[in-house]
C-alpha cells in the first residue's frame, strides 16, 4: 500500500509520521504549485471551491508518483466539505485510477475515535488498538509541536536583526523534516529547529503591527493558496496571529474528553451577538475571532476566503458591522485560481500602511 493525502500547511508532517509508524509507505504530494492547481481545476466541477481543486491536484500528482490509497478528511458541515471525498473518488475512478479512499470523519465522541482507529487499521494491517492508539496520539502530539514551532517563527520573523535569517532556517527545517522517518526522528528535528530559532537575534523593543488572520481553515493554513501571506506579512514587520490552526482544530474535535480545553466556547460566545448558529466551515470562528481580536487590541484583521465558499460569504456580510462597532479595520481577500500576486500584494501593503499610520497617529 502506498498512501497519500492532500496538503494543508504543515499538517502533512504529522500525517506522514503517523502512517510511517503504522508501517505504510507514504507518498507526499509535491508542494502545491501552478501545475497542482491546473490539474485539479481541469478535472473539477467549475464552481466548486478552490480547496477542492488543489487537493484533487495533490491526489493526481501523488498517483503519478505511485500512490494507490488516498486519505482525506470528511465532515458533516452544512457546506461542501462533507462531499469532497465522495466526489473526488468518483472523479478519479472516472479517470480510470484504481484507488482506495479512506475518509476520516471529525470526532464528536469516543465511538467516532474508535471508528477512526478502525479506518487506520486498513493502513497498518492490524486492528490491534495497542498499536493504533499510540500512533494516533503521536500524530496529535506532532501537530501540537509543529504549531508551536510555527508560532515561534511568526513571532520571530518581524523582529529578526538579520533579514532573511528565519526564512533560511525554515527552508532548512522543511528539507530536514521531509527526509525524516517516523515519529521520533520528526520530533527531534522540530525540537532542534525550535532551539535554533530561539538563538536568532531579535529586536525585543521593536514596535510591530499585530494582525489577526481569520477565515476558512484551508486558506489560512495552506501557503500556496494564500500566496504565503504569513511570511509576506512577517517580512513586512507584522506579527500575525492565526485564528485557526491544525492543533486547535483537533482540540475542538476531542474537547468532549475531560482533560481537553479548546477555545470553541469563548469564540462562539464572542460571535453570538452577530451569528449564533453553526453555518458550516469556520464562519462562526471568523466572526468570534474578529470580535476577540478587537478586544485584544490587535491593529487589524485579514479575512481569507475561497471564492464561492458559502459559510465565509455569510461571515463576510457580517464583518463590516463588527468593523464599525468594534473599530477594527478588516481587509477581505477572496482567493481563487485567478488571483494575481501583484494586485494581492499591493492590497496587503496598503492595508499595513494604513494600520501603521493609524497606530502612529494614536501613539502621538
Ligand atoms: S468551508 Fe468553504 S471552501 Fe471549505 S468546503 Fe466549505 S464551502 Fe468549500
Amino acid at each position: 500500500m502506498k498512501i497519500t493525502f492532500p496538503l494543508m500547511g504543515n499538517m502533512y508532517i504529522a500525517l506522514k509520521a503517523v502512517f510511517e509508524e503504522l508501517g505504510a509507505e507514504v507518498i507526499i504530494p509535491p508542494k502545491c504549485n501552478k501545475r497542482t492547481l491546473e490539474l485539479g481545476t481541469l478535472h473539477s466541477p467549475e464552481l466548486i471551491c478552490i480547496p477542492f481543486k488543489i487537493t484533487l491536484g495533490n491526489y493526481l500528482e501523488s498517483i503519478e508518483k505511485g500512490a494507490d490509497t488516498l486519505f482525506m478528511w470528511g465532515g458533516s458541515d452544512p457546506c461542501r466539505i462533507g462531499y469532497y471525498n465522495m466526489i473526488q473518488e468518483e472523479i478519479l475512478n472516472t479517470l480510470g485510477y484504481d484507488i482506495e479512499m479512506i475518509c476520516g470523519e471529525p470526532f464528536k465522541n469516543l465511538k467516532e475515535i474508535k471508528s477512526f482507529l478502525n479506518k487506520l487499521s486498513k493502513v497498518s494491517n492490524t486492528s490491534n488498538y495497542f498499536k493504533l492508539l499510540p500512533a494516533f496520539i503521536k500524530g496529535i502530539k506532532l501537530i501540537y509541536e509543529i504549531d508551536e514551532f510555527d508560532d515561534l517563527v511568526i513571532k520571530t520573523r518581524p523582529r529578526e536583526m538579520i533579514k532573511g535569517e528565519v526564512d533560511k532556517l525554515y527552508s532548512k527545517f522543511e528539507e530536514e523534516v521531509n527526509g525524516a522517518k517516523g515519529y521520533k526522528e520528526t520530533l527531534n528535528i522540530i525540537r532542534k529547529k525550535k532551539e535554533e530559532l530561539k538563538n536568532v537575534l531579535i529586536d525585543k523593543n521593536k514596535q510591530v503591527i499585530r494582525i489577526g488572520i481569520v477565515g476558512e481553515i484551508y486558506t489560512v493554513l495552506e501557503p500556496y493558496i494564500n500566496l504565503d501571506i504569513i511570511k509576506k506579512l512577517g517580512n513586512m514587520g507584522v506579527e500575525v496571529h492565526r485564528s485557526v490552526t491544525s492543533s486547535e482544530f483537533i482540540k475542538e474535535q476531542i474537547d468532549f474528553l475531560p482533560f481537553i480545553n479548546s477555545n470553541k466556547e469563548e469564540v462562539h460566545r464572542a460571535a453570538e451577538p452577530y451569528l449564533n448558529t453553526e453555518i458550516g466551515g469556520h464562519a462562526r470562528h471568523t466572526i468570534g475571532n474578529t470580535v476577540l481580536y478587537s478586544e485584544k487590541d490587535f491593529d487589524g484583521v485579514i479575512h481569507l476566503l475561497p471564492f464561492t465558499c458559502m459559510p465565509e460569504i455569510v461571515a463576510q456580510s457580517i464583518l463590516p458591522t463588527i468593523e464599525k462597532e468594534k473599530n477594527i479595520p478588516v481587509l477581505k481577500l477572496i482567493l481563487d485560481e485567478m488571483t494575481g500576486e501583484a494586485g494581492y500584494s499591493t492590497r496587503i501593503e496598503a492595508f499595513v500602511d494604513l494600520l501603521q499610520r493609524k497606530k502612529e497617529a494614536y501613539t502621538q
